[in-house]
């Protein structure tokens, strides 16, 4: 596939850690393998959830693991009229709607939104949240390596949150504009994005547009079971010795490193992983523990 565009896209909530490092390497090595595109998008969205510096790190830390992108990184804090249009759109068309719900409310009505306020015709955005309109839920989507991944059915129903009660935007309407905007061809990215990916692909339909190609790695969880995340704190990875964290990744990822590599340069590691990278040699399981 010769127009093949992939992208990494971090919220710069804080440093990358090696969960980002495995998605950054798996989203790079389907795209070059493919003589495809990789771009990086910031996910600055959420500022009170960001860090200081760590949009302007995350693209160092790129730069020192030999991770170059192609064309200019683009931020989600530029594009807010882009998606408040969207939404102004929707909303005129009544596919959209303001709910002034409260998260406890929705949890006393048994943990799922039920479309309290679908037919309130709420008028005013204060205090209020937007929400799309789901007719159709998307049950499963297909996936790459895992082939049919199913949805929870109640949450698939949901009619979801396209702009948050603080004003905010929502992470899944401006992924979806963004990749298409960006002429995205296929997600690569981590397990924990899965729940998400059929209110993703609910987006596409309503904007007409082909969904993408999906793939999901697995998931680099913690002693605990857990995410590695940057709200859990999981440590930065190291900007001066990428090389070791770089091996670590590919092993992650289902790589078998031939034994000179110890003495390799990174260039020559990733030209090799462009080379040998196949989807059927990453693990079936959607999550396995850190290696370090
Ligand atoms: N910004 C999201 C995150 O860091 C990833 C978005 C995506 O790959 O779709 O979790
Ligand atoms: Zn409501």
């Amino acid at each position: 596939m010769p127009n093949y565009i992939g992208r990494f896209a971090p919220s710069p909530s804080g440093p990358l850690h090696f969960g980002s490092i495995v998605a950054a390497l798996g989203s790079y090595f389907q795209a070059k393998s493919q003589q495809g595109q990789w771009l990086v998008r910031m996910e600055d969205l959420d500022p009170p959830r960001e860090m200081q510096g760590a949009a302007t790190l995350i693209l160092k830390t790129l730069e020192a693991y030999g991770l170059h992108w192609d064309q200019d990184v683009i931020y989600q804090s530029q594009r807010h009229h882009y998606y408040q249009q969207q939404i102004d759109q929707w909303l005129d068309s009544g596919l959209a709607y303001y709910c002034q719900c409260t998260r406890k409310q929705i949890k006393q009505s048994g943990g799922f939104y039920q479309g309290h306020c679908r037919t309130l015709g709420l008028s005013s955005p204060n205090g209020c949240a937007i929400r799309l309109m789901v007719d159709e839920p998307i049950t499963q989507f297909h996936d790459q390596k895992h082939a049919t991944i199913q949805i929870q059915p109640d949450l698939a129903k949901e009619d979801f949150i396209i702009k948050r009660r603080d004003g905010l935007f929502a992470y899944n309407l401006a992924v979806v504009l963004d990749d298409i905007d960006q002429g995205i061809t296929e997600v690569v990215r981590g397990a924990d994005l899965i729940e998400p990916t059929g209110r993703q692909i609910n987006l596409y339909r309503y904007l007409n547009h082909a969904e993408v190609n999906y793939l999901h790695l697995p998931l680099a969880v913690n002693s605990h079971g857990n995410k590695l995340s940057k709200q859990n704190h999981a440590p930065a990875v190291d900007l001066d010795s990428p090389k070791p964290v770089i091996l670590f990744a590919m092993q992650f990822l289902g790589f078998t490193l031939p034994d000179d590599f110890q003495s390799a340069n990174i260039e020559h590691i990733l030209a090799w992983g462009c080379q040998h990278w196949h989807i059927n040699q990453l693990p079936n399981s959607l999550s396995a523990p850190c290696p370090f």
